[in-house]
C-alpha cells in the first residue's frame, strides 16, 4: 500500500443519478472502507451533460496522494475529463489515469483493488480487465473479436434510411443523430448513398455535415461494437421520428408570400433608440507570441470549458421557458465544443508553435468555411453556428464580452433563434424589430416573458435601417418610425414616460385584486413552467395559478418522472403559491415537444395528431402516475386538475375515469377543494361547451392553440402568422360560444397569450370571460387593464366586435383613433 494514502476514483457520468448509484453499487463492495469516490455527473440534478471544471473538482477531491483512477461514461464525458486532465497543475496531472474501462465493471473492481491497498497501476489494470469474466460467460468468441476500434468487417452491422427532414441532416438533427451515435459502446459511421460519399463517423458533427445530405437522400448505417445491435435499433428508429424534428419548420428567412399584411405588433411596450444590427461584429486577433504548447492548450481547454457551461445554463433555462424544441439548438453548439475534427485541428497548430488565439480562430474559420462551401443553402447557413460558437470560445479566450452583438438599442434582424432571444438583457434592449418572424414563435414569446416590446414581419426593407438610426418601436401596434422628426420623437417619448408610470403604478397594485370600475372582481392567475415561475408569479401578484405546463417535469429526459417525484415538485409549486389554488394541466406533449423516453411514430400533421390527451389516454400508465400525483397534492392544497387539447366527450369520461381511479387510490376519497376542468383548443370543443360543461367545473380557453385551429395557421409559421390573428371575430365567436355553454354550470378562464394583451381584457370580460391567466411579468399590466373596464360597456363592445369584418376591424373599435 502506498504510504500516502490509497489511490482515489472518479466518476464522470452524463447523468448524476447514474453516478451516484454506480457508487453505491461499489461501496457495497468494499464494506465501508475508507475509499475516496467522488463523481462529477450531470449539469445539475436532472440535466445530463459533463464539466471539465466539475471534474477539476472531483480529481482535487479525490486525491490523496497515491493517484486518482478516472472512469467516464460515453462520448464528450471523455472529451471533458481530457480537458480537466489539462486544466490540473502538472504535480497532480502526473497521478491522475483516465482508465479505458466500462463504467460500472470498471468501477466495481477498481473499488475492490483500491480500497484493498493496489497501487494506481494495478487499479488501472484491474479496471481494464473488468469485462473479462462477462465476455467468458457469455459468448467468448464473438465478444472477443468486437471492440469500438475494430475496423469495418464481418463483425459489423448495417442499415440503412431516407432523411425526409426538409433540410436534410441540418444541425438539429444531425446533433440528435451524433448524441444517439455516441450513446453506446459502438462504433458508427454514415455515409451518403445518393452521392457516393466517403464514410464518416457519425460522431462527429462536422464530418456528417460535409456529407451535404439533403431531404430525399439515402443514408447508409455501418455499426460494430459490443452494442451495435442496439446502437443500430436506435439509430434507424431516430431517423424513423425525423431526428425528433417538427417537419413544418418553417423556410428560413423566406419571404413570406401573399399573406403578409406589414408589421405585427409582438410583446407588447414602447422602445425607442439607435438602430444595433443583430449582425456578429469581427473579433479583434491580437497577435501575440504563443508560450509553450501545454500552456496554449490548457488556455482553449478552459475558454471551451467556460463556454460549455455557459451553453448548458442556456438550455436549461431556454427548456423551462420556452420548449425543449428550441432548446435543442444548444445540443448542436455543445457538441461543436466536442467535435474532434475541431479540436484536433486546433491541438495540431498549437503543436506547430500556434497560439492559442489564432490556432482556434484560424480552425474555426476553415470549418465555417467548409459549411460554407456546401452546396444546400441550409447546410451552408450553419457555418453561422460554428462561427457564433467559435466567437464564444474565442472572446473568453481574450476576456471580451460575451455579447456578440452591441444591443444596447434597438435591435435589428431577420429573425432571433431562441438562444439569442435568451440572451437579451432588457436594461439594454429598447426593442426588437425583426424583418421576418411571428408573433406566436417561442423567441417571441420569451422576448414577451423579458417584457422587451418586439415587432415581427417588419419586412428586408428593416434590415438596411443605417446603424445608429433613431428608431421608435409600438410592440403592441407594430408601428416601427425610422428617423423620427423631432416633434414626433418628443411625442414618443412622451408615451415611453407615460407608460413607465403606468407600469409603476400596476407593479404597485399587483398584489390588490383585479375589480372592473362597476366592482367585478377578475381573477388574475400565472401560468408556470416551473417551480421558480411559482416564485415569480407570487412575487408579481398573482392571485392563483392558471395554467401549470406539467411538460416540463418531461422533456429532455431519457425516463418518466415516477409518482413520487411528481409529487414533490407539485407540492414544491403549491407551497411556494402559498395556499392560492393551482391548475395542474396533465401532460401535453406530441405536435412539436417530443418525449425523448417515448418514441412515437412519425405523423404528417402532428399538431393534429397524437398529443394533449390523446397521447396520455394512448399510454395510460403515464396519465395514472400523473393523476396519482395530482391527487395526493389536492388533499393538501386547492388544486384544479385540468386536460389539454380535448375534443370529445368521450376523451373527457375516459380522463376523468382514471381521476376517480386515482383518487380512489388516495384512500382518502375526494378532497373537498378539487377541481376539474379542460382546456379548449379545439373550435369543435368551444362550440359543444354546453355538453361538456355538465362535466366539469371550468373551462380554460388556450387561445394558442384555439387560433391556429379555428384559422388553420400554424402558431409556428411566419408565412401565416398575420392569418392566426387572435382579434379575428370568428375567434371570438368561439370565446362567447364558450362562455354561452359554460353558463350558470363552469366557470371560464383564459390562459392563451391573448389574455396578457392589454386590449383584449375589455373583449374578453364582456364576452363573458371571468378569470386571466398570463405569464408572471404580465400580471400587473393585466390587472391594471381590467381595472380600467365597465362590464357593462365592454359586453356592449365585445357584441360589436363580434359582427366586424376583420381582425383589424375589431382593434380599431376598440382603439378608435
Ligand atoms: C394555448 O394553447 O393557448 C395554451 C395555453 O397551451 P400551450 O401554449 O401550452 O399549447
Ligand atoms: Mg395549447
Amino acid at each position: 500500500m502506498s504510504a500516502t494514502g490509497l489511490v482515489g476514483l472518479v466518476i464522470v457520468s452524463h447523468s448524476r443519478a447514474l453516478a451516484r448509484a454506480a457508487v453505491g453499487l461499489a461501496q457495497e463492495m468494499v464494506h465501508g472502507k475508507q475509499l475516496k469516490i467522488t463523481i462529477a455527473a450531470g449539469l445539475d440534478d436532472t440535466t445530463f451533460g459533463t464539466d471539465a471544471t466539475q471534474i477539476v473538482e472531483a480529481i482535487t477531491a479525490a486525491d490523496q496522494g497515491a493517484g486518482v483512477v478516472v472512469l467516464m461514461d460515453l462520448g464528450s464525458a471523455v472529451l471533458s475529463a481530457e480537458l480537466a486532465l489539462d486544466l490540473l497543475d502538472d504535480e497532480l496531472r502526473g497521478r491522475v489515469v483516465l482508465c479505458p474501462a466500462p463504467l460500472v465493471e470498471g468501477l466495481v473492481v477498481a473499488a475492490v483493488a483500491a480500497a484493498g491497498g493496489a497501487t494506481i497501476d494495478e487499479v488501472v489494470a484491474e479496471a481494464a480487465g473488468a469485462l473479462a469474466g462477462k465476455i467468458g460467460h457469455l459468448d467468448p468468441a464473438p465478444a472477443a473479436a468486437v471492440s469500438a476500434d475494430a475496423p469495418a468487417g464481418a463483425d459489423e452491422l448495417t442499415g440503412q434510411f431516407v432523411v425526409t427532414n426538409p433540410h436534410g441532416l441540418h444541425a438539429r438533427p444531425a446533433a440528435r443523430l451524433v448524441q444517439e451515435a455516441r450513446k453506446r459502446d459502438a462504433r458508427v459511421s454514415i455515409r451518403n448513398r445518393s452521392t457516393d460519399s466517403e464514410w464518416v463517423a457519425a460522431g462527429s458533427l462536422s464530418k456528417i455535415a460535409t456529407l451535404g445530405v439533403r431531404s430525399g437522400h439515402e443514408v447508409e448505417v455501418r455499426v460494430s461494437g459490443s452494442q451495435a445491435a442496439e446502437a443500430l435499433d436506435h439509430v434507424l428508429a431516430l431517423a424513423a421520428r425525423h431526428f425528433d424534428e417538427p417537419l413544418t419548420e418553417p423556410p428560413v428567412a423566406a419571404e413570406p408570400v401573399g399573406t403578409r399584411q406589414g408589421p405585427i405588433g409582438a410583446a407588447p411596450g414602447l422602445g425607442i433608440g439607435p438602430a444595433r444590427s443583430a449582425r456578429l461584429r469581427p473579433i479583434a486577433i491580437p497577435d501575440t507570441a504563443a508560450e509553450d504548447p501545454a500552456t496554449e492548450w490548457r488556455r482553449v481547454s478552459k475558454a471551451i470549458a467556460g463556454v460549455r457551461r455557459a451553453i448548458g445554463q442556456l438550455r436549461t433555462h431556454t427548456a423551462r421557458e420556452v420548449g425543449e424544441t428550441e432548446a435543442s439548438i444548444f445540443d448542436a453548439h455543445q457538441l461543436l465544443l466536442d467535435d474532434t475534427e475541431l479540436l484536433d485541428g486546433v491541438r495540431a497548430r498549437i503543436d506547430a508553435g500556434g497560439s492559442a488565439v489564432a490556432a482556434w480562430s484560424q480552425t474555426v474559420a476553415a470549418l465555417a468555411a467548409e459549411f460554407t462551401a456546401l452546396p444546400d443553402p441550409y447546410l451552408r447557413a450553419r457555418a453561422e453556428d460554428v462561427t457564433a460558437v467559435g466567437d464564444q470560445v474565442l472572446r473568453a479566450m481574450l476576456g471580451s464580452a460575451t455579447s456578440t452583438v452591441d444591443t444596447t438599442g434597438v435591435l435589428i434582424a431577420a429573425d432571433l433563434t431562441p438562444a439569442e432571444a435568451a440572451e437579451l438583457v432588457p436594461e439594454q434592449v429598447a426593442a426588437v424589430v425583426l424583418a421576418f418572424g411571428s408573433p406566436h414563435a417561442h423567441n417571441v414569446i420569451l422576448l414577451r416573458a423579458k417584457g422587451i416590446p418586439a415587432v415581427v414581419g417588419a419586412g428586408p426593407a428593416a434590415l438596411h435601417i443605417a446603424e445608429g438610426t433613431v428608431v421608435a418601436v409600438d410592440g403592441t401596434s407594430g408601428e416601427v418610425i425610422v428617423d423620427p422628426p423631432d416633434d414626433l420623437r418628443r411625442r414618443f417619448g412622451d408615451r415611453v414616460a407615460a407608460l413607465a408610470r403606468r407600469q409603476s403604478t400596476a407593479r404597485a397594485r399587483a398584489a390588490e385584486p383585479a375589480i372592473t370600475t362597476d366592482g367585478r372582481v377578475v381573477r388574475v392567475g400565472a401560468n408556470l413552467g416551473s417551480v421558480d415561475d411559482a416564485r415569480a408569479a407570487v412575487a408579481a401578484g398573482a392571485d392563483f395559478a392558471g395554467l401549470i405546463r406539467t411538460e416540463f417535469l418531461f422533456l429532455g429526459r431519457p425516463d418518466a418522472p415516477d409518482v413520487e417525484e411528481q409529487t414533490a415538485v407539485y407540492r414544491k409549486i403549491a407551497e411556494s403559491m402559498d395556499g392560492r389554488r393551482i391548475t395542474l394541466r396533465t401532460l401535453d406533449v406530441g405536435g412539436d415537444k417530443p418525449l425523448e423516453f417515448l418514441p412515437t411514430p412519425a405523423e404528417a400533421n402532428p399538431f393534429l395528431g397524437v398529443r394533449g390527451i390523446r397521447l396520455s389516454l394512448q399510454h395510460r400508465q403515464l396519465l395514472t402516475d400523473q393523476l396519482l400525483a395530482m391527487a395526493r397534492v389536492a388533499h393538501q392544497t386547492p388544486v384544479s386538475v385540468m386536460f389539454p387539447m380535448v375534443s370529445t366527450l368521450d376523451e373527457l369520461f375516459a380522463a376523468r375515469g382514471l381521476l376517480d381511479e386515482a383518487l380512489a387510490a388516495t384512500g382518502r376519497g375526494r378532497p373537498q377543494d378539487l377541481q376539474v376542468g379542460m382546456m379548449v383548443e379545439v373550435p369543435a370543443a368551444a362550440l359543444k361547451a354546453a355538453a361538456f360543461a355538465r362535466h366539469v367545473d371550468f373551462f380554460s380557453i388556450g387561445t394558442n392553440d384555439l387560433t391556429q385551429y379555428a384559422l388553420a395557421a400554424d402558431r409556428n409559421n411566419e408565412a401565416v402568422a398575420a392569418i392566426g390573428d387572435t382579434f379575428d371575430p370568428g375567434l371570438l365567436a368561439l370565446i362567447r360560444s364558450t362562455c354561452q355553454g359554460a353558463a350558470g354550470q363552469a366557470s371560464v378562464s383564459v390562459c392563451g397569450e391573448f389574455a396578457a394583451d392589454e386590449r383584449a381584457a375589455g373583449l374578453l370580460v364582456g364576452l363573458g370571460v371571468e378569470a386571466l391567466s398570463v405569464s408572471p411579468p404580465a400580471i400587473a399590466s393585466t390587472k391594471e387593464a381590467v381595472r380600467a373596464v365597465d362590464s357593462r360597456n365592454a359586453a356592449v363592445a365585445a357584441t360589436a366586435a363580434l359582427s366586424a369584418d376583420s381582425a383589424s376591424a375589431v382593434r380599431e373599435q376598440l382603439n378608435p383613433g
